[in-house]
């Protein structure tokens, strides 16, 4: 939806955007808040939301949101391409979403069982995503990529699991990018491969023999700190194939493009259906809920699995994601997403070339990427940090080194207002880096 369009009104742009000057002299509530949480919270921050890994003069701390502007603890707005990495799909607090967790919250969210809204959850997702004959649902991304493996070792009584190299499937100990605090065992049963490389594939299930369990593969690769590559629909279709002959699981760890790319499933325009598929991000425009889709065949198996969680069946997130569905169906929200993330990437880059600079832009629009070639020839994130900065300081909230996301709440006013602040943020990297030699001839992909 559009900010004009239902969401509450959005201040506008003048004095919400604190000049450079003004906001580093102000004695920042961001930094008073840092200086507490290094007391009390083990390096200050952890995981993904850990500033740390940013550059400044992007905040630790955030206030609020509404549809595609986030606030900042200094006051200062942005508007926002992460979208809290993925689960705001619709916008920040969207009003509908928002009143049916308010009727939800009024009966009750955490109790001895399950509200109804589980089961209409399930009926939903069952009727729009074509693989899937059930559901189980959790909280996180990692439960969900969890439990699928879970299944497919259940169902088919077998160990290894083919997973593509690089990829991100959760922080649990099987799946952690970084190794502290795990064992080699945790992911003994892991074999790579090369996402799209379908020889690859083979290769790997050929390692695992008589004992391949799946092939967990996302929608498409979007490895952190690479330009991302689309799902080919031939290494889709290889892998579905490998899956059947082999009589291995197939599952699609759709947690991070479930949603923005399709309905059904982000492998649906691709004709190729897997047999489980995990969905959390975007689901519930924001509350914590995921999901484990499965096909029939799977049944038995994810009843013998004893998974559980103490607010895993929690009602309220569920009656948030039964109004995200409606929503994101009646608002076509993935055409708006598709819309404007085409427009920002137009604009980026026209700007780029405008600029003398050559960039790479990656992905889908609704979950773009954008390097600069300079940076990546020298293994490098230089340029993409002084360009979000430079954005960052005008109030355009963009990330230097994974992918970006679309919402539905980004009307083209709102793409038109980032785009007059990112020409600013490319002039500064020219001014940094000098333009580069190479005139590019097509602008970013
Ligand atoms: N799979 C994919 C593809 C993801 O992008 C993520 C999160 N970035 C996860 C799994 C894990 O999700 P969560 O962080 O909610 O546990």
């Amino acid at each position: 939806m559009t900010a004009d369009a239902g969401q509450p009104a959005v201040a506008s742009e003048s004095g919400t955007v604190l000049a450079r000057a003004e906001a580093e002299q102000v004695a920042s509530r961001d930094a008073a808040l840092r200086d507490r949480a290094r007391r009390v919270i083990p390096g200050g921050m952890y995981g993904h939301q850990n500033a740390a890994t940013w550059p400044a003069p992007f905040p630790q701390f955030l206030e609020r949101g509404r549809g595609c502007r986030i606030w900042d603890v200094d006051g200062r707005e942005y508007v926002d391409f992460v979208c809290s990495f993925g689960p705001i799909v619709l916008g920040h607090a969207h009003p509908a979403v928002e009143a049916a967790v308010e009727r939800q919250r009024a009966l009750a969210d955490c109790q001895n069982g399950p509200s109804p809204r589980m089961v209409e959850l399930a009926e939903r997702l069952v009727e729009l995503v074509p693989h899937a004959d059930w559901a189980m649902f959790a909280k996180n991304g990692t439960d969900a990529t969890t439990l699928t493996v879970s299944i497919a070792r259940a169902a088919t009584g077998r160990r290894k699991v083919l997973v593509a190299r690089g990829a991100y499937h959760g922080s649990a100990p099987w799946c952690t990018p970084r190794p502290a605090g795990t064992t080699p065992e945790d992911r003994a049963h892991l074999i790579p491969f090369v996402y799209n490389d379908l020889a690859s594939v083979e290769a790997a299930a050929d390692q695992a023999g008589g004992d391949l369990a799946g092939v967990l593969v996302s929608a498409f690769r979007h490895d952190a700190r690479f330009d991302q590559e689309e799902c080919d629909s031939a290494f889709a279709r290889g892998v579905r194939a490998l899956c059947d002959r082999r009589g291995a699981v197939l599952v699609l760890d759709d947690v991070r493009a479930g949603f923005r790319l399709h309905l059904g499933g982000s492998w649906e325009p691709l004709g190729v259906r897997p047999d489980l598929s995990a969905y959390s991000k975007a689901i519930a425009n924001g509350y914590p809920l995921a999901a484990v889709l499965g096909r029939d065949s799977l049944r038995d198996a994810a009843q013998q699995v004893f998974v559980t969680g103490s607010f895993w069946f929690a009602a309220v997130p569920m009656a948030a994601a039964l109004a995200t569905l409606e929503a994101l169906e009646a608002e076509r929200g993935i055409e708006r997403m598709t819309r404007a993330g085409g427009l920002l990437r137009e604009g980026l880059a026209r700007q780029a070339r405008a600029h003398g600079l050559r960039i790479t832009q990656s992905g889908p629009v609704q979950l773009p990427f954008m390097t600069f070639t300079a940076d990546v020839a020298a293994g490098t994130f230089d340029r993409a940090n002084v360009f979000t900065a430079e954005a960052a300081r005008r109030g355009v909230w963009l990330h230097p080194w994974h992918n970006w996301f679309l919402s539905a709440a980004h009307s083209d006013a709102d793409v038109r207002l980032a785009l007059e602040r990112t020409d600013p943020a490319f002039a500064a990297v020219r001014a940094r880096f000098g333009s580069d030699t190479i005139p590019p001839l097509t602008g970013g992909r």
